[in-house]
């Protein structure tokens, strides 16, 4: 399955997180960021299903989601030297928009680049004694080295990823968080198994690869 129509999905239930939920604006772009990056990370493993075929658009769409990482990531630092402080939220939205921007790459420096995020998230979250954020950092920074469709695409990395969304949940005191990563990262496996060569949704207890290929 495409990566752009993972993020489609993904930014689709941030969408109807944001409508259901009570509404406030930032809340709104958290669903959409924290949706659209659960239904792309599980393809932060192994040879990146987008980087095969880049369309013009797809480009253009990479582009300015890197680009407003690095905006994104000024004002984190702007407001850390003017407030002294940063907005948890805002950071939230930085590094979702940074690996957003990585995903669709290839190779070893794409994947030392995003484990280095995933080991910035693990000492952030050391430091701030939140083990949400030292499991999502070690998603991240592990993720890149698995065989492609291999353990991010299985109920076991579901259930890890509403785990860490529940974590984050509860830190960020967000009602929804937990249910929009959930649904995020299940709309993936979900829209992968709709692929030919389908999802092996209980490696390694039952290896072999569960299909509903669509038909055209
Ligand atoms: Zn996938």
């Amino acid at each position: 399955m495409k990566g752009t129509t993972h993020l489609a999905i993904g930014a689709t239930i941030g969408l109807a997180a944001a409508a259901y939920y009570p509404f406030s604006f930032n809340h709104a772009v958290l669903y959409i960021s924290i949706a659209a990056f659960s239904a792309l990370s599980a393809d932060l493993d192994g040879p990146s299903m987008l980087s095969s075929k880049l369309g013009k658009l797809s480009k253009m769409l990479h582009e300015l989601i890197l680009w407003s990482g690095v905006l994104s990531f000024a004002g984190v630092i702007y407001m850390y030297f003017v407030h002294q402080s940063i907005d948890r939220a805002f950071a939230t939205v930085t590094v979702v928009l940074f690996l957003l921007g990585c995903v669709a790459k290839a190779g070893v420096i794409r994947n030392a680049l995003i484990s280095l995020i995933g080991a910035g998230l693990i000492a952030a979250g050391w430091i701030a004694s939140a083990s949400w954020l030292i499991g999502l950092g070690l998603f991240i920074a592990c993720a890149p080295w698995l065989k492609h469709r291999g353990m991010t695409h299985t109920v076991w990395a579901v259930i890890l990823w509403t785990a860490i969304g529940s974590g984050m949940e509860r830190d960020l005191q967000i009602e929804g968080i937990a249910t929009v990563a959930a649904a995020g990262y299940l709309s993936h496996l979900l829209a992968d198994t709709l692929t030919p060569s389908g999802v092996k949704w209980l490696y390694p207890l039952y290896k072999k690869a569960i299909k509903v290929p669509l038909k055209r």
